[in-house]
């Protein structure tokens, strides 16, 4: 039978390759649910072609717009951020890819998780919001959760067919367009400049956060808890060609890569078909045209984001809930051209000194926390 997928992000950069790859394997997948923000013209269109059960619009007032176009088809439609999180619990899904960007995505995860669908997970946000919620009810529900970011799927694939301790893990970093810049030069880089990632095409946000390093930063947190591991256990390198997207120590000092050309579609496709491997006609990466894999330090003294997220993980608690809302507003912020590129990261310090720590949040408290932290970030601006 077909997996059934609900792809909730579905018009983003990580959405739009689900659907590549979902076309490129129409046997084995079907798309059962599409779920956008804004974008309803590309909801729409993809509904026509995808024709799946269920569409829903984030922003109520699309509503109409998405009903009329679709209302000569066997199309659900419905609309709002309550429906995102409920369509995921429909008995047709069987399985969630949650590509929505940043902490919108906590909700409907928690409810897919709740309902025992196994998620493919790109939204990172989630796991460094609540990861120890998240990984709790998990375990409690029996869910797979399987990671879509490179790194955490390089891990994963590394882990396949081990029975064996972690000793450590290496997280890859492309180390970002500004890698070589002075502090100087950092001060005055643009929107566009920062837009304009070396290896990787994805969606804003997440380009401002790899420019910045938070999104490694977010990424040592979601590695924690998808693979339970201590802080000191999880190390980052500059690695510029983004070629070997993570590795894994063992206790015998054994190290395993997972390497390949930077190509999101790889790590989707593994996710959507896990455990299997299916074939693909990706280019092939060749080492010839690649002789020189370098590695350096990552520099927290230029880029203070990867500092800020180890410390949230190390106090835990709602620190990166205080991390990731700060985050938000800084890269939205930026992106809206109100605030310089360094300014981003004295917003993320000034808030995680301000707001009240929580040691053990619940589910309200993280909401709390969330509220709160942009309120004050918005106040600084
Ligand atoms: P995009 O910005 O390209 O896409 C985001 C998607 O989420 C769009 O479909 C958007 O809808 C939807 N969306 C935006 N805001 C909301 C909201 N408040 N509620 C519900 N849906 C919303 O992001 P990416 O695809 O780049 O990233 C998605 C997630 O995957 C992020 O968490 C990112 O960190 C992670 N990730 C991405 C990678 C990549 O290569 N892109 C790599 C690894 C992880 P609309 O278009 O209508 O606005
Ligand atoms: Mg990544």
């Amino acid at each position: 039978m077909k997996r059934r997928i609900a792809i909730l992000g579905s018009t983003g950069s990580i959405g739009t390759q689900a659907l590549d790859v979902i076309s490129a394997h129409q046997h084995l997948f079907q798309v059962e649910v599409l779920t956008a923000h804004n974008n309803s013209q590309l909801l729409i269109s993809q509904a026509l072609k995808y024709k799946p059960n269920v569409v829903v619009i984030g922003n109520k007032d699309l509503y109409t717009e998405v009903m009329v176009a679709l209302e000569n088809e066997d199309i659900k439609v419905f609309a709002g951020h309550d429906a995102i999180a409920q369509v995921v619990e429909m008995e047709t899904v069987d399985m969630v890819l949650t590509a929505m960007v940043g902490y919108s995505g906590l909700l409907p995860t928690i409810r897919a998780v709740k309902a025992q669908k196994p998620i493919a997970l790109a939204n990172k946000e989630t796991l460094v919001v609540a990861g120890e919620l998240i990984m709790g009810m998990a375990k409690e529900y029996n869910v797979p959760i399987i990671p879509v970011d490179s790194e955490h799927s390089a891990i994963f694939q590394c882990l396949v067919g081990e029975n064996n301790p972690i000793e450590k893990i290496i997280l890859t970093a492309s180390g970002g367009p500004f890698r070589n810049l002075s502090p100087k030069q950092l001060a005055q880089v643009t929107r566009a400049d920062a837009l304009n990632h070396p290896n990787w095409c994805m969606g804003n946000k997440i380009t401002i956060d790899s420019a910045t390093l938070m999104n490694k930063g977010f990424e040592v947190i979601e590695a924690k808890w998808l693979f339970n591991l201590r802080p000191e256990q999880i190390d980052v390198v500059v690695h510029p060609q983004s070629i070997i997207h993570s590795m894994v120590q063992f206790e015998d000092g054994s190290i395993k890569a997972q390497m390949g050309l930077p190509d999101m579609k790889l790590p989707i496709q593994y996710a959507l078909a896990f455990p299997k491997r299916l074939k693909s006609d990706f280019p092939r990466f060749s080492f010839l045209s690649y002789p020189n894999l370098t590695f350096e330090e990552p520099d927290t003294d230029r880029f203070p984001a990867l500092d800020f997220a180890r410390e949230a993980m190390v106090k835990g608690g709602n620190m990166p809930c205080i991390l990731n809302a700060s985050n938000e507003i800084a890269v939205e912020a930026f992106l809206n051209e109100k605030i310089s590129f360094l300014k981003m990261a004295d917003m993320v310090e000034a808030c995680l000194g301000k707001q009240p720590f929580i040691a053990h949040p619940t589910y309200d408290d993280y909401l709390l926390t969330d509220k709160s932290t942009r309120e004050f970030a918005y106040s600084l601006l």
